[in-house]
This record gives structure tokens, C-alpha cells and sequence, in this order.
């Protein structure tokens, strides 16, 4: 939990450490480094949800320390999602009380990436997020489509499964917003017009 919030190390983390390390040591790269926890998203979605979403952190911690998912997926990230327009109007049509907490506008998404990366987070990703892949999520691992935590989880599991591109994009790469502009001259302009 203390790496999760970026707290300096103390005498348990050292125990934490060591432990670890001896794991680490007995199945060469299949560990996933404890530091890799620091994550403002999950925080942020421990600190609006209840007991309820304490629980369902620590088993989405509890898969993503194990070493097939690590081994599986690689480093933790970040997500945050970007509603292409269309999705977006679907989802605003099914589920209005989203209006106020959507991430649709690209110029938006790229401000909360730069605020996380601001923010420590160390491998950030960005997922194109469908309506039926959100409503498929919450049909499987529960919650509801309203809530930002489901919607935060829904990222989460993108990035689990290879499917949300790393951020930042190349300077001269294609904008991750899918615009086919090169990121420099898209998203990745310094002051956005
Ligand atoms: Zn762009």
C-alpha cells in the first residue's frame, strides 16, 4: 500500500525488499518489481470508492503481482481511456450521468496523461475505449458502467491485455489519438490550438 502511494520506504518495506529479492532470485525476470505499484489512477479509485472497491484492488493487485500475469503482460500501466467520438456518443446516450466525468476530447486525455506522468506514474498507456467492450467488463468482473472505478478497471484490463498503446508516442510517430498527424503536430503540441 505505501508503494502504491509513493510514502518513502520504511523497516518493513526493507523486509518487503529482501523478500522479494530472493523470489526474484529463484525465477530470474518473472518478478514484477514492487515499485512498479505506484499508480495515481488506483489511487484515486481507492479514494472515491468504499470498502468494496478496497476489496476488488487488493485482488487486482493480488493477479497482477503473479508471476504468470506478470510474465503475461510486462510492466503495470496507467491507463486512462480515450472515447473515440462515436463511442462517446453512444456512451453518453446510455449512460448520461457519465457527461460530467467523461474523457472524451483528446486534448483532455492528453492533459491527464501529463498530469499522471507529473505525478510519478511510470508506465502510462492510452486504451481506445468501446461502449460493448465497457458493458462486457462490468458483465464479467461486475460493477456498473456509471462509475468511474468500473470505467478506471475497464483501462486497467486494456493495458493487461496488450491492447492500449504506450505514452508518450514517438515525437515524429502517429498521434496515439488516431488523427494520422505525427503526435509533435497533434496531441503532442506543447500548447494545443
Ligand atoms: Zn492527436
Amino acid at each position: 500500500m505505501r508503494r502504491l502511494l509513493g510514502d518513502p520506504h520504511d523497516d518493513w518495506d526493507a523486509v518487503a525488499d529482501e523478500l522479494h529479492e530472493r523470489r526474484a532470485a529463484s525465477v530470474v525476470g518473472r518478478v514484477r518489481p514492487l515499485d512498479d505499484l505506484h499508480d495515481p489512477l488506483r489511487l484515486k479509485r481507492l479514494a472515491e470508492g468504499g470498502p468494496d472497491a478496497l476489496e476488488a484492488e487488493f485482488e487486482e493487485l493480488a493477479t497482477e503481482l503473479d508471476e504468470e500475469t506478470w510474465a503475461a503482460t510486462g510492466p503495470l500501466k496507467t491507463c486512462v481511456l480515450f472515447w473515440p467520438p462515436e463511442e462517446c456518443a453512444q456512451l453518453l446516450e446510455c449512460y448520461p450521468t457519465v457527461a460530467d466525468a467523461y474523457g472524451g476530447h483528446p486534448r483532455q486525455v492528453e492533459r491527464t496523461l501529463r498530469e499522471l506522468s507529473v505525478q510519478g506514474a511510470l508506465h502510462l498507456a492510452v486504451g481506445r475505449a468501446t461502449v460493448s467492450g465497457l458493458e462486457a467488463h462490468v458483465d464479467e468482473k461486475g460493477g456498473s458502467p456509471d462509475l468511474p472505478a468500473a470505467r478506471s478497471r475497464y483501462a486497467a484490463e486494456l493495458a493487461r491485455r496488450g491492447l492500449a498503446a504506450d505514452w508518450p508516442p514517438a515525437r515524429t510517430g502517429p498521434c496515439w489519438c488516431g488523427s494520422e498527424r505525427k503526435y509533435k503536430k497533434c496531441c503532442g503540441n506543447p500548447a494545443p490550438g
